[in-house]
């Protein structure tokens, strides 16, 4: 099941016993959990398979179950999970892989933290933010974004890793507030040195909302790595613009709204997105109130950078942490002077 199995990690199986970082716990141990979780509730149902959370030893853990009809998305999972290097506090934290029982009926797992709020999409369906929140919020996402983009170099180092399917209900929220990536399903990997690039074996793409324009019209130059991370930049503009919607800072908060909400079905097709997005170059809606104050404005201004039409346009995810954790000094700033 081994997907260019040269990049960090090891092929297919369940990894390393103690390569540290990104493999999650050891191998023997690894091939226990299955039979000591314990399901408690579903959390979601993907095209793959449903996400439990489940208890492990006294511990609240998040178990992935791929239908055994969809191994090698199960396995290119874990491969991803297992890169060299990978673990970082805005990167959801992988634990265990596992499979139970034999034959027909197999189930094949993927252990990891549980985070209690869910998804940033369920989360911005139920809370509005205030602007400390915000700017917490996207500097995290970004940041985790940022480590998956970075390439580390050396022998032990990470490869550079483009993820794919960024959207609100790919970014969790953890109990501080902060958020961290999630489902590396669709990720691929690259290592600039040797020019290696590794492709899911499945051939499926993102989701059409959050599609790049150079993927709505089929223009992205796939041979090129920093492509991919470009589109992601673009797809990471319109989770901003979902915070900045549900921010309360600034007057009366409206419900949440998918971006395109307003053009747009609740599915869109392929040919809707590429219309929309392509054709009439539309962008999602950005209000008049969020010009009016310094940060927000600022925090605007990235986000419109990030979804330029024009791929190497686009700020770089390393660029937007730097732009918004200055925002996030200047509020400290702010703040502790209205305290005085
Ligand atoms: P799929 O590949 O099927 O999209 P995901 O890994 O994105 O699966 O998980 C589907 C949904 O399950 C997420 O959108 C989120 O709502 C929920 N979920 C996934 N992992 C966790 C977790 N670790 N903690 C809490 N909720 C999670
Ligand atoms: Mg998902
Ligand atoms: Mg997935």
């Amino acid at each position: 099941a081994g997907v260019g199995g040269g990049i960090g990690g090891s092929a297919g199986g369940c990894g390393g016993a103690s390569s540290g970082s990104g493999s999650g716990l050891p191998l023997l141990v690894q091939r226990t959990i299955a039979k000591q979780i314990h399901l408690v509730h579903s959390i979601g149902k993907g095209r793959y398979g449903e996400v439990w959370k489940a208890k492990w030893r006294d511990e609240n853990v998040a178990v992935k179950i791929f239908f055994s009809t969809e191994e090698a998305s199960w396995s290119r999972e874990i491969q991803l999970y297992q890169t060299v290097l990978l673990r970082h506090e805005n990167i959801l934290g992988f634990i265990a892989s596992d499979i139970k029982g034999t034959g027909s009926w197999t189930q094949l797992f993927l252990v990891m933290d549980y985070h209690e709020y869910g998804s940033l999409y369920d989360y911005l369906h139920q809370h509005t933010l205030d602007l400390v929140t915000l700017i917490k919020m996207a500097v995290s996402a970004i940041s985790g974004l940022t480590h998956l983009h970075t390439e580390i170099h050396g022998t032990q180092g990470k490869p550079s890793i483009a993820h794919r399917d960024i959207k609100s209900k790919n970014i969790l929220v953890k109990k501080n507030l902060t958020c961290c990536i999630a489902d590396l399903g669709l990720a691929v990997r690259f290592i600039s040195d040797t020019n290696e690039l590794d492709i899911a074996l499945n051939t499926r793409q993102g989701t059409r909302r959050y599609m790049a324009p150079e993927v709505l019209d089929e223009s992205m130059e796939k041979g090129h790595f920093e492509s991919f991370k470009q589109a992601d930049m673009y797809s990471m503009a319109l989770v901003m613009w979902e915070l900045a919607w549900r921010c309360n800072a600034f007057g009366p908060v409206e419900e949440y709204q998918a971006p395109y909400y307003d053009m747009v079905g609740g599915d869109p097709s392929f040919d809707d997105m590429k219309r929309v997005v392509c054709v009439n170059g539309s962008r999602p809606h950005v209000m008049q109130r969020w010009m009016l104050n310094e940060i927000m404005r600022s925090y605007t201004n990235i986000m419109m950078e990030c979804w330029s039409v024009i791929p190497a346009a686009r700020l770089t995810s390393l660029r937007v942490r730097k732009s918004l954790t200055k925002l996030k000094g200047q509020l400290r700033d702010v703040d502790a002077l209205e305290r005085v």
